[in-house]
């Protein structure tokens, strides 16, 4: 076959379609065919349970012996012929006269000998994702691809990672009036920012989602794959760049669960994690919306890996402690103080106060030499590391041009990406 095939849906409700052998694939096409109403003519010495089934229930008819030239023009003509008979010459056969009497001919025992090729079939199952959808793929002479494809993408429509989401109908008529049941918020941690760092139950919400509130950190891209009609609400960048405050936000979550959407607050790496997820759960809660939360990869632990640097390693750190240093020196040492002494400091928006943060470190015993490593956009392609000390963090950020998103680690493990490099797989090629 040099030409590409045409694919095609028929209509064969009312229409003789013969089936030329009597075994479990003759079986398999004679029972999708009686669903699609076709007439089918079955043609066999034997047939195998399915079949014999089908032909108590009076569903197909059944010619008790072997096939003969002429099957397919008598009693009248085939649309359409299945022949898997198990044997070469009878099947080449079958497709000679279909061929002459120009009926398609799907030929089981030689793909390559047909006119015709099934599609691999599944039907998307009612309350999933791919509910209403028939997935069909031809992979020409390969039914196995074409089995594998067709699962693969209605598994890819059930997790979310292929976002086509089901309309949902509008309500009944005469149904405007009748309470709108209230939505539910799901705060889905979306991971320090590559796309396929969200969970898998993360990436499904927000598949389903009816309106989407996002922040500026996290996996901004996926936002481009939700569909036209999901409403997606950026409260992390405002013209002025004034972020949506706090408290607006919360708000936003009840409105829409009120309106009865599925709402989805996307947030960059883990909600619990200095993310405020916490509030805008017990908002919604004493509003009586329901909530849940979904796990995400934290930067605190993502965005050193990112760059070659494990936060525990044997023999160098057995412990470490995450920290904001938005709120001054005060707050990290306080963190800090109980810590044991070869605890690695992780601190999060740290930049800003990243001078004040390091002598206030120094001047509470951490040796100045300790080293630092200043890690911006982690698992971005814009990913960049600085490597420093205590002391000359201030300056070595402000030469180099240092801005947030950055994660701060402060110790001896971060002299282990001397070794290890960054490991955000941007380095390793296929
Ligand atoms: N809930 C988030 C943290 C939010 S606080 C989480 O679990 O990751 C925001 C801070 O996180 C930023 O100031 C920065 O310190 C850090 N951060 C988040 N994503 C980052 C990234 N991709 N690269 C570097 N730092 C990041």
């Amino acid at each position: 076959m040099g030409s590409p095939s045409y694919p095609l849906t028929l209509d064969l409700a009312g229409r003789r379609v013969v089936v030329v052998g009597g075994g479990p694939v003759a079986a398999r096409k004679a029972a999708a065919l009686v669903e699609a109403g076709a007439l089918v003519d079955v043609i066999a010495p034997f047939v195998c349970e399915e079949l014999a089934a089908l032909v108590s229930a009076d569903r197909l008819g059944w010619q008790e012996r072997d096939y003969v030239a002429g099957d397919l023009l008598e009693p009248t003509a085939a649309w359409l012929v299945h022949t898997a008979t198990g044997e070469a010459q009878v099947d080449a056969q079958v497709a000679r006269e279909a061929e002459a009497a120009r009926i398609w001919c799907v030929r089981a025992d030689d793909a390559t000998a047909s006119t015709a090729w099934t599609p691999a079939v599944a039907r998307g199952s009612v309350g999933t994702a791919s509910e209403g959808l028939t997935v069909a793929v031809s992979a020409g002479a390969d039914p196995r691809r074409a089995t594998a494809v067709r699962d693969a993408v209605l598994a890819a429509l059930d997790s979310g990672t292929l976002p086509v989401r089901r309309v949902r109908r509008p309500e009944a008529a005469g149904a405007q009036d009748a309470p709108v049941s209230v939505g539910r918020v799901a705060l889905v941690g979306g991971g320090p920012g590559a796309e396929d760092l969200i969970t898998v139950r993360g990436r499904a919400l927000l598949a389903a989602a009816d309106v989407v509130v996002t922040d500026r950190l996290g996996p901004r891209g996926l936002l481009r794959t939700l569909s036209s009609e999901v409403e997606v609400v950026d409260v992390g960048k405002t013209p002025g760049n004034h972020p949506v405050s706090q408290e607006r936000i919360n708000e936003l979550l009840v409105h829409h669960a009120r309106l009865g959407k599925r709402v989805v607050r996307l947030k960059g790496g883990d909600p619990f994690v200095l993310g405020r997820g916490g509030e805008e759960a017990l908002h919604c809660l004493a509003h009586g919306v329901p909530v849940e939360v979904v796990p995400g990869v934290t930067s605190a632990v993502s965005v050193p890996a990112a760059a070659g640097i494990p936060l525990t390693h044997r023999g160098v750190a057995a412990s470490f402690v995450v920290a904001s240093a938005h709120e001054g020196a005060d707050h990290v040492l306080a963190a800090a103080a109980d810590a044991a002494p070869d605890a690695t400091l992780v601190l999060l928006m740290g930049i800003t106060r990243l001078a004040e943060t390091a002598a206030a470190l120094i001047a509470a015993g951490r040796p100045s030499d300790t080293p630092v490593a200043l890690v911006e956009r982690g698992w971005t392609p814009e990913q960049r590391t600085t490597t420093t000390t205590l002391a000359a963090a201030a300056a070595d950020a402000v030469a180099a041009g240092v801005r947030a998103p950055a994660v701060v680690v402060v110790g001896q493990v971060v002299a282990l990406r001397e070794h290890l490099g960054d490991l955000s797989g941007s380095n390793v090629t296929a």
